[in-house]
């Protein structure tokens, strides 16, 4: 098997988790370890940055008041929007996700490691990624330290963050969804074992095929 062909052909393991949990913090490990990383939030952040792939779709459905004089989308403007009106979000993913799919697959395409790992923070609530995938992890916090991790990291206050988690699957049912589980309540340091664990599990079943 070579390290850097289709994503089908390569053991592709998604990483998911609620805000706050740990992704970045535990990817950034994995990726030390020599995982191939696809990160589906960057990936979407360059779809709508100026000159990106979405940007034409979106002025085109939503308007011109939602794109920057730079040719960006217009990121609090489309918050707003989708946050009052469920049907206007639906339209907004109907246009980003078979565009983050196709990214998403180029990307998986070039990066070497011996695995792939898509990080997809909303992988239990989109439905579709399951099924492209070999395997699904998720790292694992008590709510309070999440609200606890995202106020400090960003400023909001406690009832902004709960907010976001209110539109985010819940712990139970990410853990439903899950194959593996790394807990991230303790150090940063605790997460170490967990990953190095499960990287080994990984490139094992990597290197049989799965
Ligand atoms: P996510 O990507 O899931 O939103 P991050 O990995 O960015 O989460 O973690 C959120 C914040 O909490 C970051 O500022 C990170 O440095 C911090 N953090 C993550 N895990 C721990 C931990 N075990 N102990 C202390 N801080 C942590």
């Amino acid at each position: 098997m070579t390290n850097s062909g289709p994503p089908t052909t390569r053991f592709s393991v998604g990483l998911t988790g609620g805000i706050g949990s740990g992704k970045s913090t535990v990817t950034d490990m994995f990726a030390e370890r020599g995982a191939a990383i696809v990160d589906t939030d960057q990936i979407a952040h360059q779809l709508t940055a100026p000159g990106g792939a979405a940007i034409a779709a979106i002025q085109s459905e939503f308007g011109d008041s939602f794109i920057t004089p730079s040719g960006a989308m217009d990121r609090a403007r489309m918050r707003a929007r989708v946050f009052a009106d469920s049907e206007a979000k639906k339209r907004l993913e109907a246009i980003l996700h078979p565009l983050i799919r196709i990214e998403s697959d180029r990307a998986a395409s070039q990066v070497p490691g011996s695995y792939l790992i898509f990080v997809v923070p909303l992988l239990v609530e989109s439905g579709t990624w399951k099924q492209r995938l070999s395997r699904v992890c998720v790292v694992d916090c008590p709510e309070h330290l999440q609200v606890k991790r995202v106020m400090s990291r960003s400023g909001l206050n406690e009832s902004q963050v709960l907010a976001i988690m209110a539109t985010q699957a819940t712990r139970q049912a990410r853990l439903s969804a899950a194959d593996d589980v790394i807990l991230n309540e303790g150090s940063q340091a605790d997460l170490r074992p967990q990953v190095d664990r499960l990287h080994a599990l990984y490139a094992a079943l990597a290197a049989k095929g799965r």
